[in-house]
C-alpha cells in the first residue's frame, strides 16, 4: 500500500482529536512562563506520530524527558544537505506523506523537525546518499529546553520592567532597555504601541491594518513627520512598510520590528539622519501580521507557524499566511492536506489576516494618497535577503539589477554593522530551493512558494523595492533564537533600514555615483569655461 493511501486511511480511521484551541488567556502577564506539565502534543502532531508509528510498527512514544514539555520531549531538528534531484524529490515526498514540520530550506540545506526515534525509519525512505548527509541541530540541549529558554525568566530574576521610553540612552541604541531584554507577548506589545503613540504625538500614530480571524486588531505604528511647509506640496506620501510575525513562531521578526519602531521613534529630533528619514518617509511598522498565531505560540504551542483559522479538517487549524496571497497562488499542492505547515487554503486570500492587510495596503495607495516605495517582510531564520520572485525561478522581475544592487547594499550594511552577521542575497525562489552544484541547477522543491507577500507587493502593488529578510541565525537555534540576540539582531537590521533610506534618498548606490559623475563633469566644464575666459 502506498504511504499516501495509508496516511489518508489513518486520517479517516483515527478521526478528529479533541478540539485544539484552548481559550486564550488575555490576562497573561509578561513574566508568565507556560506550564510545562499540562500540555499534550497538538492533535494533528499526535496523528502524524500515530501514522508514522503504525507504518513502521513502532511502540508508542514514551515522553520521558524529566521536567521538559512533553510536547517537544522526543523531537529533534535534523539538517539534510541536498545535492541531487533524487534526494530533493524523496525528501519532498517524505515531508508530504509524513506531515513533517519543515523548519527551513534553502540552497544549502533543509531542516526538518521529527521525533527522534523515527529518524532511522525516515532514512529508510530516503536515498542512500542522504544517510550520511544529515546531522542533528541543537545537539547540546533538548528542543524542550530551547523552547523554555525563549520565554522570559520568572519575575523574581528579572530587572524591574518599565515601558516608558528611556531618554537617557543613546537615541539609536536599545541596549539596556528592558523591553528588549526578552521576547514580549502581545499583551505587552499592544499597550506598548499605544504608549508610543500617546507619548510621541508629533511623529507616531497607532493604526490598525485589519482584524484577525479571531477578531483581534492587527496593530501598526505609522512613524513619520508630515511637513507643513510649502517645500512639500501635496504629492503622495512616500511610505516604507516593515512587517514581522507572519509566521507565529518567528519571534525574532516581531521583536526586530519593535526594535526598529523604537529606534526610529526615539531618535527623531536627536539623530540627524533618522530625523531626515522621518521627514521624507512614513514608516508603517507591523510587529505581527498574525496576532492569533502569535498569542497561540505564547500560550499553547511555541512552534506554531500558521494563523488560527479553521479548515475543512476540524482538528487541523491554520493557513500559512505567506502562501495565501493572490499573486501566483499555488495552493493545489497542499489543498488536500490542511494539516500541512504550509497549507495555502482552498482559494487565494482565504487567509484572513493576509487578505485584510493586502486590502489595507491597496486602500492606502488608492484612496489615502500613499505611495508605498518599500516593503520589508521580516522572517526567520537562515540570514538571507530575498528579492522577487518567490513563486518561480523561471521568471525574472523587471527590476532585477536594482533589486540585487540594493539587496547587496543591505547585506553589506548588516555585515559592517556592530558585529553584524553575514547575510546571503538571492532571489526568493533560489533562496527556497535546493541547488545542485555550482551551475545552480534547480532541484525539485521541498515546498511550493507561490502566493507570497513578497511577490504580491512587488507585482500587484508595484512596490519596486520589496524584500523578504530572513533574520538570525543559520540553525544553531533556528526559531528558538536566545533572547540575548534580540538587541544585536535589532541593531544590524536598523543599519540595513538606514541604508535602505540612504538608497531611497539617492545618497548611496549607482544613482548616487551617477550624480557624483555629473557633478564631476560639471566641474570639468566649469574649469574649461574658466580657462577660456582667461
Ligand atoms: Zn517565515
Amino acid at each position: 500500500m502506498r504511504l499516501s493511501t495509508l496516511a489518508a486511511l489513518a486520517v479517516l480511521l483515527l478521526g478528529p482529536g479533541p478540539t485544539a484551541a484552548a481559550p486564550h488567556d488575555h490576562g497573561r502577564l509578561p513574566d508568565d512562563v507556560p506550564s510545562s506539565h499540562t500540555h499534550v502534543p497538538r492533535p494533528w502532531r499526535r496523528l502524524s506520530d500515530a501514522i508514522i508509528r503504525s507504518i513502521w510498527g513502532l511502540p508508542q512514544s514514551q515522553h520521558s524527558v524529566r521536567g521538559a514539555d512533553p510536547r517537544y520531549g522526543d523531537d529533534v531538528v535534523v539538517r539534510f544537505s541536498i545535492r541531487t534531484a533524487e534526494e530533493a524529490e524523496a525528501l519532498a515526498a517524505a515531508v508530504d506523506v509524513l506531515f513533517l514540520d519543515v523548519w527551513e530550506f534553502n540552497d544549502d540545506w533543509a531542516d526538518l523537525r521529527i521525533a527522534k526515534d523515527v529518524v532511522p525509519s525516515l532514512l529508510g525512505l530516503l536515498p542512500a546518499s542522504l544517510h550520511t548527509a544529515h546531522q542533528p541541530l541543537m545537539q547540546h540541549l533538548s528542543l524542550a529546553q530551547a523552547v523554555f529558554d525563549t520565554f522570559p525568566a520568572p519575575a523574581a530574576t528579572q530587572p524591574h520592567h518599565h515601558y516608558s521610553p528611556d531618554v537617557t540612552t543613546s537615541p539609536r541604541a536599545g541596549r539596556g532597555h528592558p523591553f528588549f531584554q526578552s521576547y514580549q507577548p502581545l499583551s505587552v506589545i499592544d499597550p506598548w504601541m499605544s504608549l508610543m503613540s500617546s507619548m510621541f504625538t508629533t511623529h507616531v500614530r497607532r493604526i490598525s491594518v485589519g482584524l484577525t480571524f479571531e477578531g483581534r486588531d492587527i496593530p501598526a505604528l505609522r512613524v513619520g513627520v508630515h511637513p507643513t511647509d510649502n517645500q512639500h506640496p501635496g504629492g503622495a506620501r512616500k511610505t516604507v512598510i516593515i512587517t514581522g510575525g507572519a509566521h507565529a513562531r518567528e519571534w525574532i521578526s516581531t521583536s526586530t520590528v519593535n526594535y526598529l519602531a523604537w529606534s526610529l521613534i526615539n531618535s527623531y529630533g536627536k539623530d540627524r539622519e533618522i530625523t531626515r528619514l522621518l521627514e521624507e518617509f512614513d514608516f508603517v511598522l507591523v510587529p505581527t501580521l498574525n496576532p492569533d498565531g502569535y498569542v497561540f505560540s505564547w500560550d499553547t504551542d511555541r512552534l506554531w507557524r500558521k494563523n488560527r483559522q479553521s479548515t475543512t479538517l476540524r482538528f487541523c487549524h491554520g493557513i500559512d499566511l505567506d502562501r495565501t496571497y493572490s499573486y501566483k497562488w499555488d495552493g493545489n499542492a497542499t489543498r488536500a492536506n490542511p494539516c500541512s505547515e504550509s497549507f495555502a487554503g482552498d482559494a487565494p486570500f482565504e487567509g484572513v489576516e493576509a487578505q485584510r492587510f493586502a486590502e489595507w495596503a491597496r486602500n492606502e495607495t488608492e484612496y489615502n494618497n500613499v505611495d508605498i516605495v518599500g516593503f520589508l517582510d521580516l522572517h526567520s531564520y537562515s540570514q538571507h535577503i530575498l528579492y522577487p520572485y518567490s513563486y518561480s525561478c523561471n521568471d525574472q522581475p523587471p527590476h532585477i539589477e536594482d533589486l540585487e544592487e540594493l539587496g547587496l547594499g543591505l547585506a553589506k550594511a548588516i555585515r559592517v554593522s556592530r558585529k553584524g552577521h553575514s547575510y546571503k542575497v538571492a532571489s526568493a525562489c533560489e533562496g527556497n530551493v535546493a541547488l545542485a552544484n555550482k551551475k545552480k541547477t534547480i532541484l525539485p522543491r521541498i515546498e511550493s512558494s507561490g502566493g507570497s507577500a513578497l511577490d504580491f507587493f512587488y507585482h500587484q502593488l508595484k512596490v519596486k523595492y520589496s524584500y523578504q529578510i530572513k533574520l538570525r541565525d543559520t540553525g544553531s537555534y533556528g526559531f528558538l533564537l536566545p533572547k540575548e540576540s534580540i538587541i544585536p539582531t535589532g541593531e544590524e537590521t536598523l543599519d540595513a533600514v538606514l541604508y535602505f533610506g540612504r538608497f531611497m534618498l539617492g545618497q548611496v548606490g549607482m544613482a548616487a555615483k551617477a550624480q557624483d559623475a555629473k557633478l564631476d563633469e560639471k566641474t570639468v566644464e566649469e574649469q574649461h569655461e574658466e580657462l577660456i575666459e582667461l
